[in-house]
């Protein structure tokens, strides 16, 4: 995948941004903060629920390109927990 504004991103190029995570001190990418960071796991729960309930397992593959029938309710359950762990402000 691309580089992104997370800062573990962003933090690789602009000065200030600290591309680690906050709580963890993990590289903050985007598959640290949707299959890894372990702050956010009540909240992929969910998530890993409608992954599995379309026989699918948590990878940054599946819960950003899932395939068929799981896409609207695998995006909807995407879409819950960016808003669930209050990041939406960071993508
Ligand atoms: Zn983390």
């Amino acid at each position: 995948m691309g580089t992104t504004l997370l800062p573990g991103g962003a933090g690789k190029y602009v000065l200030g941004i600290d591309p680690a995570c906050p709580r963890c001190q993990e590289s903050l990418t985007a598959p640290h903060m949707l299959l890894h960071c372990p702050n956010h796991k009540a909240q992929r729960n969910h998530l890993k629920a409608a992954l599995h309930s379309h026989g699918l397992v948590l990878s940054f593959s599946n819960v950003l390109d899932p395939k068929g029938a799981a896409r609207g309710p695998v995006y909807s359950a995407l879409a819950k927990y960016l808003l669930d762990c209050q990041i939406t402000d960071k993508i």
